[in-house]
């Protein structure tokens, strides 16, 4: 293989983060037993953080971001890939204390992978590791046994990677979706994805967060935490669910025990980190089948390797609309 061109951060003595396009070394890449040419990769809102100084998610420096990597199986030790498979791959320290995808090879542990089915590379990679968040989400809500006949399920930081998808995901199945969006722009989008009503963001501006406020929805699937998720948790309806997954808006809660003690609402944490290989290869297989998203070129961009400096540092004000997927090869 010798080298491999790849993006590189770095941090400077001034503990700037500088982002550089490369020829490295293949022994720049870690060890792994399945080496993938990588085809795409994405931009998710955690990218952004790996690339930001004291963003908390990088542990190392120099390291090749990109927390999703979809690709061709090009070696492989594991018997259970074999040269040519399309995979998947994501989870665990890629992209944070492992080499991700923002390079045209990237080697992984087979536990770390997931042979596609019924997905593209292509497609795979547009849905990543937000759009698997918001699947899980889903799944979730699911499992709590909420159903399209219960009720408005509201969906937070519609425009983003998470939201977006949630909504074409939930839409998809049946539910009266509400999507709530700072972002003008994506209204027209969010109602072509199936948002039975486009809101603002929540709580409404001058609005308090109550100990209980009015209940309207039966679910919710929230990225932004904050006092966002205290809203929600306070207007849920009786043993409404709520899956939280993220911090765009905030990492505290400032909630009470009253959703919980007294309309018996269930806070479900969202984690696609650390979940077993079994779990995450079921998801991705029902993501080429029954959950499906119906308007993946919707809420896709497309985006060079070579573009990345740039969108990444876009993504953490808000400004990026959907998912971005990175062509690499
Ligand atoms: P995006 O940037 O694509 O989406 C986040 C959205 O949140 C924005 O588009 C915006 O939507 C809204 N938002 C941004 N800033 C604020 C703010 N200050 N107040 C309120 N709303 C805000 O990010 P992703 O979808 O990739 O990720 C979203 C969150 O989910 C992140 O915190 C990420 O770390 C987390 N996450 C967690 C995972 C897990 O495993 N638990 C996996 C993947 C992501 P709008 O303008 O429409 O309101």
């Amino acid at each position: 293989m010798g080298e491999v061109n790849a993006l590189v951060a770095q941090q400077g003595d001034s503990g700037d983060i500088e982002l550089a396009h490369q020829r490295v070394d293949e022994s720049f890449l870690p060890d792994g037993a399945v080496e993938i040419d990588v085809a795409y990769s994405s931009v998710n809102y955690k990218d952004a953080l790996a690339v930001t100084p004291k963003g908390g998610v990088a542990r190392d420096y120099p390291l090749i971001p990109g927390i999703d990597i979809a690709g061709t199986v090009r070696a492989s030790t594991s018997a259970d890939f074999s040269v040519g498979d399309a995979v998947v791959a994501h989870g665990r320290d890629i992209g944070t204390a492992r080499h991700g995808g923002y390079a045209e090879v990237a080697r992984v542990p087979a536990d770390l992978v997931v042979r596609l089915d019924g997905l593209t590379t292509a497609e795979a990679a547009a849905i990543g590791t937000a759009g698997y968040t918001a699947a899980m989400s889903v799944e979730r809500l699911i499992s709590y046994g909420i159903t399209p006949d219960d009720g408005p399920v509201l969906v937070t930081g519609a425009s983003g990677g998470v939201g977006s998808v949630s909504v074409d995901l939930l839409a998809g199945a049946g539910y009266e979706v509400v999507a709530s969006t700072g972002t003008d722009s994506a209204h027209e989008l969010l109602r072509a994805l199936g948002a039975a009503q486009v809101i603002g963001r929540v709580p409404p501006e001058g609005e308090k967060v109550r100990a209980l406020g009015k209940a309207q929805w039966a679910a919710a699937v929230d990225c932004v935490g904050g006092t966002t998720l205290a809203y929600i948790a306070s207007t849920l309806r009786y043993e409404g669910v709520v899956a939280a997954s993220g911090l765009a808006g905030g990492a505290d809660l400032p909630t009470t025990v009253h959703p919980f003690i007294l309309r018996g609402v269930t806070l479900a944490g969202i984690d696609s980190v650390q979940q077993t290989i079994d779990r995450r290869r079921a998801l991705w297989a029902r993501l080429g089948d029954d959950l499906k998203p119906r308007h993946l070129d919707a809420v896709t961009t497309e985006v060079d390797v070579a573009a990345l400096p740039g969108t990444l540092r876009t993504i953490l004000s808000g400004a990026v609309t959907g998912r971005t997927r990175v062509r690499v090869a």
